[in-house]
């Protein structure tokens, strides 16, 4: 219906002179009426094309600035993209949206999307596009400062990633030593950061009251297409945590405690394998990973096992921790050429294999989706993105043992015990921060930076027990300046715990009956975002959860697993999910 540029690279170095054109057509194309299909899709194939190609020229040019923060000229792109091209894109998006819905036409794989569009017609604001860039400038900032990050370790410098090894030590003073020195490298920087956060809080706020919000937390519920739950069934399940899993995680840590034979659990002796008489590592070399993975992902089902294979292949894997590099790991799609791309900061150990299974089922996800022909129709909320993602990481366990993977029978019962263990105190971590955010955007003293930290402190009270932090409150204070999704993404956390709750289903259902649960979840990717939140769920075979019962049920299949390990036993997974 237009013509546009073959790929992404014609808009490298585009400005938004060079891009409007292509929209100002789009928009000024005659809609027929009454709507007709052929025409409608023909345009709406157009626009998504064009989406496509430009998010594709900008994601290549995050790929490049996030792989080295001191280029330059990368991060002038990167700048040039999230500052000024994504926020007047926004708004041409909504434009052509209005456009489409004008007309009242519809089609069955269409109708999330355009109650998406609804939704994002409803809240915009023209004087929010220059806050919205502004906030961009912020995130930037904050990514600058906290990648820059470095500590000295014995003369030598190392990021605050490279310290995590030191935090696994079994001699508790180099613990203790890597763990001050973290908080350090951020306590350093508070004033800043806080400073940073206040003018994001008070733009974030200013956003929301001019959309006609109360505060932005309803703005964020609107903004993220949160149709299916409420900010009272976050506060539910704040509290279904409380009940149901916190009591267990007292469990672990007391379990720790006695193991670690320590009088009081400190929070430097939370990372170390109690299991382990040396800490493990997985992988010594990115080749040794990435074809450990490759082995993996083929057990786990041969299709996805060949999506990575394409992965390794056409180099869309960036694995290593350099200096330089931006903290983190993300997934992020090339939705143009039809592909993901990695990026992490691997050092390895076993996080880095959690992360990079984590990172995978995005990209299975992703390779899934691009069947669908509109780029919309690909997009989920994040809720539907970390099933993806989170599921894998369970389903991905039973192979994490040689032949196919990384580990020794006795690592990889440790590694599985770990995570397990990883999965119920990510949980309280999750309602955590979630509370805290809430709070933060819903009282007048979320303004107020010494309220703010002590919010965080009577907050993380309610979801950390059995921890000893006396005469540590700044270093505790320190975690929630570290949570990027708190300065960058705000709500942004949620979705982890109700994914996890969703994953851990996923997984026990692989448990009890095998390999149909691995073909509800790939039939749960193929949906992408053409379904409403609880019937995606639905497909993989699973429910959101925001109740004290249901989570109840989910830690004690967790604590079933931990306890037949801790006893010894080769594999937690049942027959189901071990025979070949
Ligand atoms: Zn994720």
């Amino acid at each position: 219906m237009i013509a546009l540029p073959e790929s992404p690279a014609a808009f490298a170095d585009a400005t938004w002179t060079d891009i409007s054109p292509y929209y100002e057509t789009l928009a000024q194309v005659p809609l027929s009426m009454p709507p007709e299909s052929a025409q409608i899709e023909a345009w709406l194939s157009s626009w998504s094309q064009l989406d496509m190609l430009i998010g594709e020229a900008g994601t290549l040019a995050m790929i490049a600035y996030t792989g080295n923060t001191a280029d330059e000229a990368a991060e002038r792109a990167y700048l040039r993209f999230s500052m000024e091209i994504f926020p007047l894109l926004e708004e041409q998006q909504v434009r052509l949206a209005r456009k489409l819905v004008a007309i009242g036409w519809s089609r069955p794989d269409l109708e999330t999307t355009i109650r998406r569009f609804r939704s994002d017609i409803e809240i915009f604001r023209e004087a929010n596009v220059a806050r919205f860039a502004k906030l961009e400038e912020y995130s930037a900032a904050y990514q600058k400062r906290t990648g820059g990050l470095s500590v000295d370790w014995d003369g030598e410098a190392k990021t605050i990633p490279q310290l995590q090894p030191y935090l696994k030590s079994n001699d508790r003073a180099v613990r203790e030593r890597a763990f001050r020195a973290g908080a350090n490298a951020y306590l350093e920087h508070r004033e800043e950061l806080a400073s940073l956060f206040d003018r994001m809080l008070a733009l974030r706020q200013d956003v929301a009251r001019d959309a006609g919000f109360s505060d932005f937390q309803r703005y964020a519920f609107a903004a993220k297409h949160r149709f299916d739950y409420t900010p009272e069934d976050c506060a539910g399940f704040h509290a279904a945590v409380e009940a149901a899993v916190v009591p267990a995680v007292a469990r672990l840590y007391a379990n720790r405690r006695h193991r670690l034979q320590v009088a009081s659990l400190r929070p430097w002796d939370l990372a170390v394998d109690v299991d382990a008489t040396t800490p493990l590592t997985p992988f010594r070399t990115v080749e040794e990973f990435v074809n450990g993975a490759r082995r993996i992902f083929s057990r786990v089902d041969s299709e996805l096992g060949d999506k990575f294979d394409i992965m390794a292949a056409e180099q869309l894997l960036d694995l290593e921790s350099r200096p330089g590099k931006a903290p983190g790991g993300y997934c992020t799609d090339l939705a143009f050429r039809g592909r993901p791309f990695i990026f992490m900061n691997a050092v390895g150990v076993p996080d880095d294999v959690q992360t990079l299974v984590h990172e995978a089922g995005h990209c299975f996800h992703d390779f899934a989706t691009h069947e669908l022909p509109f780029a919309w129709q690909r997009r989920t909320g994040h809720e539907a993105a970390e099933l993806a993602s989170m599921s894998m990481e369970l389903l991905a366990m039973p192979y994490l043992v040689q032949p196919e993977g990384y580990y020794t029978p006795e690592e990889a019962r440790i590694a599985w015990l770990e995570h397990f263990e990883d999965v119920l105190c990510s949980l309280t971590h999750i309602a955590s921060v979630d509370a805290f955010q809430s709070w933060i955007y819903t009282h007048a003293e979320g303004a107020d930076a010494a309220a703010r930290d002590a919010a965080w402190l009577s907050i993380r009270a309610r979801f950390e027990p059995e921890v000893d932090w006396s005469g540590l409150n700044d270093e505790r204070v320190s975690r929630w300046y570290r949570q990027l999704h708190i300065f960058e993404l705000p709500f942004y956390y949620i979705e982890y715990g109700l994914a996890q709750l969703g994953a851990l289903q996923v997984f026990r259902n692989a448990v009890r009956h095998g390999p149909e649960a691995v073909q509800a979840y790939k039939r749960f990717l193929a949906l992408g975002g053409t379904r409403p939140l609880p019937e995606l769920y639905a497909e993989a075979g699973v429910t959101l959860v925001f109740d004290t019962d249901t989570m109840r049920e989910l830690v004690a299949f967790v604590e079933e697993r931990i306890v037949e390990l801790r006893e010894g036993a080769v594999s937690p997974f049942g027959a189901a999910l071990t025979v070949a």
